[in-house]
């Protein structure tokens, strides 16, 4: 029996939550999230959400910072209208019951982070997202209207292009992981709000959900996906073999912190007039340089030069995490490695979060709604969620109900339980460390070419397994995780010019004119 409601979420995170909220004031939501509900990426935001809120602030200013780091491809349009709502959403986020700091005449505390021209992030410590993360779950438990399945993870969506129709969705089969049941999930509208793909590269600041299969699911069924070259490389990530990714925030460098080498000397000035505050693209290639010119393992940066008391207050997860890896943060310089942090890219969308398939929605970080170009300016991404999620929560009211009379339920086949589980692990580590190496900070027509070969290979050997062997969470997020690979190496291969976060050795200047690339599934669906 195929279950009904009117919008089926895909994630957990500030956009699905927040869009579930408002949505549930007009209809039954589902949100179906992969493991526990605050397994996000939006849990581990350090910084905050860019708003104009200070006196010496305009939103010309914050659409121009973001203008500048996009790099020639944001959509102005986009722009404003993200810009022009941030304000109303940091108020929004308060009434759900965010809190925020305050200074000392009890107005918002506003941090600055780097290619910010002013003091314009709103946050709580250094835990921002793990309390909009809290505040949202909250909410979404008190209200009757939203059902949240934990351990759901999204398998494929349902389109009426397999029953003779036009591609429209209209909602998903989902695998309960626990029961091992796939579930059939019809709504009026579906939205995608699944995250980033940090986990397509070895290092990354992302946490394990990071796997693309929003952008995957979506390119199965034909969406147009666009600008998915665009990775953001956060430079700063805690190196230690114990750390986990664990990310150094840019709200350091924004108060002050300095970047330098092993031998104390500083070397942004190099790179940047901004020097340590420059863009994270400049700051994580400058430092991937110095990297290689030195054959050092890490750079540091240095708080020791600001109050002790103002650090430890300011940023005290920080503080206490790297306090028990034995680093002192006043006292010692911490040494940071770059590593993949944000997709620019992802299912292109209309300024309501609309697909180009009907009935299908993208939020958040898994879309391109033309907001960060070719480069995404810091804590613009949780003011994205909040937007977007908002304006297809007010788009969906009038979807229509389309799907086929009889839905097909998921087909088991002749599928049988895996003995081979390590070519699941095996074929996972192989991507991440290829990506890193070819299509990571710095490319060029041959690492590129190299990926391509290579994930070819791994792409036919993981579609056999698809289909001789049992779905588990892992074998599903291979599969996006290969698939959405090789999305960003084709999307690589044809942008033939340096621009924001796509750098190559081939092609080093920026063609005049800039254009989004576009990637689509034309030749049939394959796995
Ligand atoms: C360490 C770190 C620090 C950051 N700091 C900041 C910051 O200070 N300011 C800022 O603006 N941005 C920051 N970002 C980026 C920001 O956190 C994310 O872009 C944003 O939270 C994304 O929100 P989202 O709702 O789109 O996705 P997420 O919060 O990542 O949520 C995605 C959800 O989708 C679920 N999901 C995925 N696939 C499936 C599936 N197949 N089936 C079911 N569920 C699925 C996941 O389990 C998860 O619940 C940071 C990111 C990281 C990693």
């Amino acid at each position: 029996m195929a279950l009904e409601t009117d919008y089926l979420v895909i994630g957990s995170g500030i956009a699905g939550l927040n869009f579930a909220l408002l949505a549930a004031e007009h209809g039954q939501v589902v949100v179906c999230t992969k493991k526990r509900p605050a397994d996000t990426n939006t849990n581990w935001a350090q910084g905050g959400v860019a708003a104009v809120l200070a006196p010496d602030d305009s939103f010309e200013q914050h659409v121009s910072d973001t203008l500048a780091a996009g790099d020639g491809l944001c959509d102005r349009h986009v722009v404003e209208l993200c810009v022009n709502d941030g304000p109303a959403e940091v108020e929004r986020l308060l009434q759900l019951g965010v809190r925020l700091a305050r200074d000392p005449s009890g107005a918002l505390d506003l941090g600055r982070e780097g290619a910010h021209s002013r003091h314009r992030v709103v946050h709580w410590e250094d835990v921002t997202g793990r309390e909009i993360q809290r505040a949202l779950l909250a909410a979404v438990s008190k209200h009757p209207n939203i059902t949240l399945l934990d351990n759901h993870i999204a398998v494929d969506l349902l389109s009426m292009a397999k029953y003779g129709g036009d591609p429209a969705c209209f909602g998903a089969y989902v695998l309960d992981s626990r029961s091992g049941e796939v579930k059939t999930i019809c709504a009026r509208a579906t939205v995608l709000a699944s995250g980033g793909t940090g986990k397509v590269y070895i290092y990354t600041s992302n946490p394990d959900v990071a796997t693309g299969d929003g952008i995957a699911m979506a390119y199965r069924i034909g969406a147009a996906c666009a600008d998915l070259e665009f990775v953001q490389f956060h430079p700063t990530v805690l190196y230690h073999p114990h750390a986990g990714s664990f990310l150094i925030s840019e709200a350091l460098r924004g108060e002050g912190g300095v970047l330098r080498l092993a031998n104390g000397e500083t070397f942004m000035e190099h790179y940047h007039p901004m020097k340590s505050l420059a863009s994270r693209d400049v700051v994580a290639r400058a430092i991937d340089n110095e990297l290689k010119k030195s054959g050092a393992d890490a750079v540091f940066l240095d708080m020791t030069q600001l109050d002790a008391t103002f650090v430890r207050q300011r940023f005290p997860n920080i503080y206490e995490r790297c306090l028990g890896l034995g680093i002192d943060i006043t006292k010692q310089p911490i040494p940071v490695v770059p590593a993949a942090h944000y997709m620019c890219g992802g299912v292109k969308t209309d300024d309501t979060g609309a697909t180009t398939i009907r009935g299908l929605y993208a939020i958040g970080e898994c879309a391109a709604t033309g907001l960060h170009g070719a480069n995404r300016l810091a804590s613009n991404s949780l003011l994205e969620g909040m937007v977007f999620s908002s304006r297809a929560a007010a788009a969906v009211r009038e979807a229509p109900r389309t799907r086929p009379e009889k839905v097909a339920p998921w087909s088991y086949g002749q599928a049988t339980d895996s003995n081979d589980a390590i070519v699941v692990s095996l074929n996972w580590d192989e991507i991440r460390r290829f990506m890193w190496s070819y299509v990571g900070i710095v490319r060029s027509d041959k690492r590129l070419e190299r990926a391509r070969r290579r994930i070819e290979i791994l792409r036919d050997e993981i579609r056999e397994y698809y289909i001789d062997f049992k779905i588990t969470s892992d074998l599903l997020e291979l599969r996006n995780l290969a698939l959405v690979a090789h999305l960003i190496i084709e999307s690589a291969r044809r942008r033939k010019e340096s621009r924001g976060l796509h750098y190559t050795l081939d092609y080093p200047d920026k063609l005049p004119e800039a254009r989004h690339s576009e990637i689509q599934l034309t030749d049939g669906p394959r796995g």
